[in-house]
């Protein structure tokens, strides 16, 4: 039976699992922290606009197990908020526990509070990689699912410092990149001015701290649109953003609230002076990144070269899905990308009989 270890459990890395183990492997999924969906945690929106037909397609080619549960865990459907149409928004407050207990369904071995630090390479093969603690686990494939976001340095020098996001550097230790580790060198993304990475574009409010009207409004509509005073706009961070489908000037003029579970709130960062002047928000505070009123992660610094089957340039047997495979990705992009990866790392490796 071919083995293939899967590293980062990020929406990626959960769904690259997930088709390898359908392809016959016996998978092994390791994550650094105590939970899976990685960034996945605090984002929620899906089917928004061509990711319904992304979704559609993934479930009619027999491999729509995770967006069947994300639609199965939805607070809301077919919400229209500016720029998007149809979207869902599942519950970022308990879809984990569902996608784990999908993927052990399927016999994925899954490790939490396991980072991997190293990779041994044999010519243009990676044989294994190392966890901390040294222990070496080996494989016929991998596939780095890494994600983009982390360690605390790439704020600290890209962005407006650690906000103290979902990505928890200080607790569970650096992302470390598996391709990285394998010495390809891998590609930056750039913001509007050129400079390096892109900052989330959104952060939570904790719900409580609204008013009970735009709370009220918040949960049955699932979304509130609030006009912002022009003296508060922030139209020149717009450029800034990780996603531009949320950089037009509508999230310049309005503050968006989602119901994702938190209130997800469409602006990467809003002092929270500023905001607390917002009538319904005078008692604002953020719930994640901690500290949002600064900002949230820097993303897209690290991302792998790859081809269309999602294999690492010169490396055989290591593939790559999500932020790690390509700029401007969200869960639907991950999700259908780690489904790729995963087959493909069963179907491609040069120890397959099976398949
Ligand atoms: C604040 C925010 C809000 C967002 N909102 C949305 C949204 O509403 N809709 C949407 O479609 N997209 C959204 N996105 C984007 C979306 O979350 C990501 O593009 C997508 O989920 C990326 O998935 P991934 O698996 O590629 O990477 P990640 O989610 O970054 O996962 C990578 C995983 O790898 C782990 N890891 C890293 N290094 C190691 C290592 N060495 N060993 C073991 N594990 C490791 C990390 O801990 C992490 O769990 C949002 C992103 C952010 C940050």
């Amino acid at each position: 039976m071919i083995k293939v270890v899967v590293v980062g459990g990020g929406w990626a890395g959960c769904a690259a699992a997930l088709s390898a183990a359908k392809a016959g492997a016996q998978v092994m999924l390791l994550e650094r922290t105590d939970l899976l969906l990685g960034t996945g945690l605090v984002g929620g929106i899906f089917r928004n606009n061509g990711r319904y037909t992304a979704a559609e397609e993934a479930i009619a080619m027999g491999g729509g197990d995770l967006f069947v549960a994300m639609d199965a865990n939805s607070r809301h459907r077919a919400v229209s908020f500016p720029g998007h149409s149809h979207a869902s928004f599942y519950d970022v407050t308990t879809m984990e526990p569902l996608v784990k207990k999908i993927l052990q369904n399927y016999g994925v071995e899954i490790k939490t509070k396991t980072r991997v630090v190293d990779v041994i390479k044999y010519g243009k093969k990676l044989q294994g990689i190392m966890i901390d603690g040294g222990e070496v686990i080996k494989a016929d494939a991998f596939v780095d699912t890494t994600g983009t976001a982390g360690p605390m340095g790439n704020c600290l020098t890209y962005g407006n410092g650690c906000a103290m996001c979902v990505i928890r550097c200080p607790s569970f230790g650096p992302r470390v990149s598996v391709t990285a580790k394998a010495e390809v060198k891998e590609l930056m993304g750039l913001k509007d001015d050129g400079s390096i990475g892109a900052m989330s574009g959104s952060c939570k409010l904790n719900k409580d701290s609204l008013s009970n009207e735009i709370k009220d409004k918040l949960e049955s509509e699932g979304v509130v649109v609030l006009s912002l005073p022009e003296n508060i706009r922030k139209s020149g961070s717009l450029g800034k953003k990780a996603c531009t489908q949320y950089a037009i000037a509508d999230y310049a003029q309005n503050l968006v609230l989602l119901d994702t579970g938190h209130a997800k709130m469409m602006t990467s960062y809003f002092p929270l002076e500023d905001l607390r002047t917002v009538p319904g928000l005078e008692r604002a505070r953020y719930e994640d990144p901690y500290a949002g009123g600064i900002g949230n992660s820097m993303r897209y610094i690290g991302i792998a070269p790859c081809n269309d089957l999602l294999k690492v340039d010169s490396i055989d047997n290591l593939f790559c899905a999500g932020e790690k495979a390509a700029i401007m990705v969200g869960h639907t992009e991950a999700v259908v990308t780690g489904l790729l990866a995963g087959h493909n790392a069963v179907a491609l490796s040069p120890y397959c009989y099976a398949v």
